[in-house]
């Protein structure tokens, strides 16, 4: 595909309603002047834009290939794309990398937030980050269980997934495996007559509101009966982990919530081609506005946390502590 081609992807992502026909983004009228360097002029209110302004990928540097040739090579890899590798397959700067695929993410989590489940719908958590390193002598190593003993840099991945076919899955950075945060997910994404499958963690003792809730007690049997599992959800948990493990190497902190969500969509699109899915990467980022956390190419000197605050439901329970 060459530029041109790459190009008429970006128009089509961008403006699917007029097929492709640019659309002012000031006064929505679609007469459009050309103007030079791929840009137009609205003939209406003379506001001059192109395919990209007031999106993720406004004042972009690469060219339309370049950018789409990330994508691709984002949804091809089946448990997440490294910087690192994006780097090298393209031969962009480290930072260029690292900020392009966090976009995408951050497009894709703030579509997920609309989800709304139905059916059966498993609800479990999980934890990230944190580790202690094991000391050498066996006499001075300490109990990881005990809360003194921990980092303080754990967090918590809750992931709430419809059972059977096509089932969607929502993921999310939350402050605890808690039941204030399994009740506010529940009552936000999904809808009151799903039935709703969770194990024996305390969190979910209170769960059961307009929701018809079946438990399972993993100390007896993963699955006590046939209907009773959450394994649909640990199987989310188990690619994020290895996502973790295989691919990012760390990936806790204010850019969990991202990767959770990445994995997420990276499930549920699992059987789609990746024509399909480089596709919706495209239209994701093209209908989401200029990210205020990813500005720029490195955010070392932003809060930590402040990803989270500004779009997770749940920003009220967690508590930024500026880094
Ligand atoms: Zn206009």
């Amino acid at each position: 595909m060459g530029e041109e081609e790459a190009y008429e992807w970006f128009k089509s992502a961008r403006w699917p309603a007029t097929g492709g026909e640019p659309t002012c983004p000031k006064c929505s009228c679609t007469g459009a002047n050309d103007r030079p360097g791929r840009r137009f002029r609205c003939k209406d209110c003379q506001a001059e834009f192109s395919v990209t302004s007031g999106t993720i990928l406004a004042s972009r540097k690469l060219s339309f290939q370049t950018l789409l040739r990330a994508i691709v090579l984002s949804v091809q890899s089946v448990k997440g794309k490294a910087a690192c590798q994006l780097k090298r397959e393209l031969g962009v700067d480290y930072k260029t990398a690292f900020v392009l695929l966090h976009k995408f993410r951050e497009a894709i989590a703030i579509l997920r937030r609309a989800l709304r489940l139905d059916g059966t719908v498993e609800i479990d958590g999980m934890y990230v980050g944190g580790h202690l390193r094991p000391k050498n002598r066996k006499e001075d190593r300490v109990d990881g269980r005990l809360a003194e003993n921990q980092t303080g840099k754990r967090e918590a991945v809750m992931a709430m997934r419809e059972r059977g076919p096509g089932g969607q899955t929502l993921a999310a950075a939350v402050p605890d495996e808690r039941a204030d945060v399994a009740r506010h997910l529940t009552g936000n994404h999904v809808v009151p007559d799903a039935g709703l499958r969770a194990d024996q963690h305390a969190a979910y003792d209170n769960l059961a509101g307009p929701n018809r809730l079946t438990r399972n007690n993993h100390s007896k049997a993963y699955v006590e009966t046939p209907d009773a599992s959450t394994n649909q959800a640990e199987s989310l948990f188990s690619r994020l982990r290895r996502a973790e493990i295989g691919i990012h190497h760390r990936i806790a902190g204010k850019y969990l919530d991202w990767y959770a969500a990445d994995v997420a969509w990276r499930e549920d699109k699992r059987r789609t081609d990746f024509r399909e899915q480089a596709k919706a990467v495209l239209a994701a980022a093209l209908a989401h506005p200029i990210s205020r956390d990813m500005a720029g190419y490195w955010q070392r000197t932003r809060k930590r946390y402040t990803a989270l605050v500004a779009w997770n439901p749940l920003a009220g329970l967690r508590v930024a502590t500026p880094a």
